[in-house]
């Protein structure tokens, strides 16, 4: 039988420096004992395995021990100290003494492994543990600062170029795994959280992204094309006084269900402090062509290409208009600056609707309507008469719809005027044009919108054409004075759907014969 480990044997350095403190003491207290007391009786000892020359010692008690560490090893020997603990348990060494001649000679000690000790367990663990820890510790130090140092490194280079301008190749964009815009796009459908990427992502999409040249100034900011990895991207770089647009915009790409064909596609928005300023992108799909306002100057349509760009816009207003139920869903908005310069021209020759900073959001499951506290107003030019006369509803969400399509109804114009039909357009020319300077302020439009109810003029070349003169006919119930006698987004859509179907089919007829 093993014998019982001694209730106060040493676990840890700490317990043999005291167990070797407690050996000197009894060392001096047998020392002094010698010269006064009684000598102790001593005992013969089998004595093994290099403890002893001889095959016996004497001793005042003899022992037995076993050490874990050194397997098959049994010692064997001579304790010379009366007061020492005999019967102790060490992490490796198990040691039982006995007092008799020879009476280790029998005594007998199973090897052991590791003695099953719970408090030692925990000791041994906790020093695995401890230099793992600190070692898992150190590495995830290094690898932030890594991190850090790199984001350092590539927001300075961005910043100083968009000041400069110089050619796309003086920056090496480094690469951050392979993905493509077409990627981010799939994992941004896929995520269920909105259109948007994890704002991680999109910090670092912002932040790998070389300006290149500046495609667009507003009153409130400049749009660049930049480059990420190796295709074209815009950015909106908003200046700090239309904070409010960057946050609407943000806000409602990162909320809401907004991937549409339709809908200028969303990648990343990022805000950075410098030199105690605040940077505000926004990055989305670049399109080549630019505007439809920037298209139309320079481009004429076929009615089909007429019809196509119409399509698209409603379409998107349909989408935007729209509220989604579900998860991800979508809430209602309405756009409130819809216009020629807000709507982009795609690579198929459809459009997108873009700047989404004034928008309005309703859901009417939650009953909510959420204006946005953006102190900047529409564009004075496209504006509907009750905004103008300021009779508009402000706490009902149809009434924000209404001024959409009454801008509608202009864009609509500004296409219809430059499609051609027997070889004859009008040149572009932006609403109102003929009565209004060109900065229009707030009562020159009121004069010519609710006073005069002036409405753009319809050439007549529109009413001998079938499609134009159709065309005419939405714009006219586009543009009612009062907002809701106007056609729904939905009714409009249906309209040009069908205009485009008896298109495609006259179009056919032609060819055929
Ligand atoms: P703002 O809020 O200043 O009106 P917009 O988003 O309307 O900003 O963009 C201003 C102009 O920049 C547009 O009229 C268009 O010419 C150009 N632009 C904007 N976004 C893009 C884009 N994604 N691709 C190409 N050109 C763009
Ligand atoms: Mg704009």
């Amino acid at each position: 039988m093993l014998p019982k480990p001694f209730p106060m044997a040493p676990r840890s350095p700490m317990g043999v420096i005291a167990l070797s403190a407690v050996i000197l003491a009894g060392l001096i207290s047998s020392l002094s004992a010698s010269e006064g007391e009684q000598e102790p009786v001593r005992f013969e000892c089998v004595c093994e395995q290099g403890y002893c020359k001889t095959e016996t010692c004497r001793g005042v008690q003899c022992f037995v021990s076993v050490d874990s560490r050194i397997p098959g090893q049994i010692r064997k020997g001579c304790h010379p100290y009366q007061d020492l603990p005999c019967e102790y348990s060490w992490p490796h060494l198990r040691i039982v003494c006995c007092k008799g001649n020879l009476c280790n000679r029998n005594l007998t000690l199973q090897e052991e492994k590791d003695p099953p000790h719970p408090s030692n367990n925990v000791s041994d663990v906790t020093m695995m543990i401890v230099p793992i820890v600190v070692v898992v510790g150190v590495l995830v130090i290094l690898l932030l600062l890594i991190y850090q140092k790199y984001c350092r490194s590539q927001i300075v280079p961005i910043f100083r170029k968009s000041k400069m301008q110089t050619s796309a190749e003086m920056l090496r964009v480094p690469e951050l795994g392979d993905n493509t815009l077409t990627d981010l796009f799939d994992h941004s459908c896929t995520s269920g959280s909105g259109s948007g990427l994890p704002f991680l992502v999109q910090r670092t999409v912002a932040r790998q992204i070389t300006l290149v040249e500046c495609v667009g100034k507003g009153r409130y900011g400049e749009v660049w094309r930049g480059v990420w990895q190796g295709e074209n991207v815009a950015v909106k770089i908003f200046s700090s006084r239309d904070e409010q647009s960057w946050f609407r915009e943000t806000e409602i790409y990162n909320t809401m269900l907004l991937r549409h064909d339709n809908i200028l596609g969303f990648i990343a928005s990022d805000m950075t402090s410098r030199n105690s300023s605040t940077q505000l992108w926004l990055i989305t799909r670049y399109h080549e062509n630019g505007s439809l306002y920037d298209y139309l100057q320079c481009n004429t349509v076929d009615t089909e290409g007429c019809l196509r760009l119409a399509l698209s816009i409603i379409s998107g207003l349909v989408h935007l208009h729209a509220e989604i139920i579900g998860t991800p869903g979508k809430a209602a908005i309405a756009h409130r600056d819809l216009k020629s310069r807000n709507i982009l021209i795609k690579r198929n020759k459809q459009c997108c609707i873009a700047d989404l900073g004034l928008a309005v959001i309703h859901s009417q499951s939650n009953d909510f309507l959420d204006v946005g506290n953006n102190p900047k107003v529409g564009t004075k030019r496209y504006m509907a008469p009750e905004v103008l006369d300021e009779t508009i509803r402000t706490n009902s969400f149809e009434s924000y719809k209404a001024t959409d399509i009454w801008a509608f109804g202009l864009v609509l114009w500004e296409i219809a005027r430059r499609t051609l039909i027997n070889g004859i357009t009008e040149e572009y020319m932006p609403p109102f044009y003929d009565v209004v300077p060109t900065d229009p302020s707030f009562e020159d439009m009121r004069k010519v919108v609710c006073t005069d109810q002036y409405r753009p003029s319809v050439p007549n070349r529109w009413l001998s054409d079938p499609i134009l003169f159709s065309l005419a006919k939405l714009m006219k119930e586009s543009w009612y004075q009062n907002p809701t006698a106007r056609l729904t987004a939905l009714r409009i859509k249906k309209t040009l759907s069908s205009l485009a179907n008896s298109d495609n089919l006259l179009h056919k007829l032609k060819t055929d014969s």
